[in-house]
């Protein structure tokens, strides 16, 4: 593999600007901006280059391309690639301006400081092309490759219209992670809880003893939330409650709170504990009333990975062949790969080399963005062997 080829095609598409709009995504919209859909024809384009021959960039902006097995390897199992095309807005709306740094034997690639770089995911779009492209020339023996770049993950819609029925490969890859050698199969469970408190509003001046205030009600509640489970006081596999918004009067006010846990029974007490604090603010306010709704956001994929174990087996033993010591480390989040695990197609996370994403100091490795392209290239080869 060519890493000064991986280092252009890497240039190239951050510099195409591809910013993402949630506020477009909540409304339904997809692509959520038109830049994105600018964006897969160019790849589809570049697909097309290397003589793939199978792509459509679905209405929604989804590039999809298949890649027949090689002769003799068609009964191997079909292997599925995915990376996202937009960037993460808020930070900056500036076009992105590569910078190239030699820092001990290694190109590091930065931002020119005022903007985010794209690492995430426009390396992870690089890894997979140029694998693809070097298992193409070199004729890599291979099994059937599918690969999607999707639009709006980062407005958390990313999954909402990828075209499923399209998708033949039982296992598929987000090549979406950080640092060398990451692998990541566990997130976190997620609910979005809406709590609304309703009271009586009256007259300030003559409101004794009769009113009862929407918005009090809701600072009880959020007060009792555990300060110690919250999302400043915790890492690791440790879950939370976080207090996302309040917004309301006397009369009504509205708490949306997240909760998190990487267990599921964890996540089932979580659930009890707010509706137990619920009950109390209501006898502490009996002339009042609350309401809680609990919406699941995404689940943790460990559980349908751990029943499909040579997902993350072939993926281990691709990195080792890669020449790097695997890390494990759980999301404290979710990935497109969690809902595409939790819609039944096991789809744990590969490192990319990107640094410090969504902020102006994120930075990528060339050397391990080309390890990250290694790691494909071994695992298309694991996959390829069990013909
Ligand atoms: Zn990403």
């Amino acid at each position: 593999m060519d890493s000064q080829k991986l280092l252009q095609r890497f240039l190239n598409y951050v510099k195409i600007e591809t910013y993402s709009c949630s506020e477009k995504a909540e409304q339904g919209i997809q692509p959520s901006t038109e830049s994105q859909r600018i964006f897969a024809n160019i790849l589809k384009d570049e697909l097309l280059s290397l003589g793939i021959v199978d792509i459509t960039v679905t209405e929604h902006a989804y590039v999809c391309a298949r890649i027949r097995a090689s002769a003799g390897f068609e009964n191997a199992p079909s292997v599925g690639f995915l990376a996202h095309m937009d960037i993460v807005e808020g930070i900056s709306d500036k076009a992105v301006i590569p910078q190239i740094k030699q820092i001990d034997g290694d190109t590091i690639i930065t931002s020119s400081g005022d903007t985010i770089l794209g690492s995430d995911n426009k390396a992870g779009i690089a890894e997979i092309i140029c694998a693809i492209e070097t298992v193409l020339t070199k004729q890599i023996p291979h099994g059937q490759i599918e690969i999607i770049f999707s639009p709006d993950e980062e407005t958390g819609h990313g999954m909402d219209n990828v075209p499923l029925s399209w998708i033949q490969s039982k296992q598929c890859y987000t090549v979406d992670g950080g640092g060398l050698g990451e692998i990541e199969f566990e997130c976190f469970n997620a609910y979005k809880t809406i709590v609304n408190f309703y009271g009586l509003a009256m007259h300030t001046g003559t409101a004794r003893p009769n009113m009862t205030n929407a918005t009090t009600m809701a600072a009880h509640f959020i007060s009792m939330l555990p300060q110690n489970e919250s999302p400043e006081a915790t890492d690791g596999y440790l879950g939370f409650y976080a207090p996302m918004n309040i917004c309301g009067s006397m009369e009504k006010t509205t708490v949306t709170v997240f909760l998190r846990d990487f267990s599921s029974q964890n996540m089932i007490k979580r659930i009890e504990s707010i509706n137990a604090f619920a009950k109390a603010i209501k006898c502490k306010f009996p002339n009042g009333n609350v309401e809680v709704e609990h919406i699941k956001q995404y689940e943790n994929m460990k559980e349908t990975l751990d029943k499909n174990p040579q997902v993350v087996e072939k993926l281990i033993q691709a990195v080792k062949n890669a020449g790097i010591e695997p890390v494990f480390k759980p999301i404290r989040g979710g990935t497109d790969g969690s809902r595409l695990t939790e819609m039944g197609i096991p789809t744990p996370n590969i490192f990319t080399g990107g640094y410090n994403f969504h902020s102006k100091d994120e930075y990528a490795s060339l050397n391990e963005m080309s390890k990250a392209c290694q790691t494909i290239i071994e695992l298309i080869k694991l996959y390829a062997q069990n013909k």
